[in-house]
């Protein structure tokens, strides 16, 4: 007797990956931020900072959907994330034809 349950897909290593590049942007996020810290603020260093906290909410919706069992799927259509973008970008919402639109 078999049931039907579908092989929940492994999404540990997605999880590990993303806390590591979710560190990594809050270090380099810092690091910026003490550049932008400066008498005359350094606007290359004031974007990045701020492109950086952009990322860094990306990966923490990534983390909720790993969290929610919904990682990996398409947030505008509901489709799969093709295995090759979110190894490319781990923190993909969308697939590519939706990111186009
Ligand atoms: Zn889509």
């Amino acid at each position: 007797m078999s049931t039907l349950t579908p092989p929940a897909p492994d999404r540990a290593p997605f999880r590990a990956l993303l806390e590591a590049q979710r560190a990594d942007c809050v270090r380099q996020r810092e690091l910026a931020l003490a550049e932008a810290a400066t008498s005359v603020p350094d606007p290359v260093a004031v974007d990045r900072a701020a492109a950086l906290l952009r990322t860094i909410g990306e990966i923490d919706a990534a983390l909720d959907r790993v969290t929610a069992g919904t990682y990996g799927v398409c947030t505008s259509c509901g489709s799969a994330v093709p295995a090759e973008r979110l190894e490319s970008r781990p923190f993909a919402a969308t697939c590519v034809s939706c990111q186009q639109r």
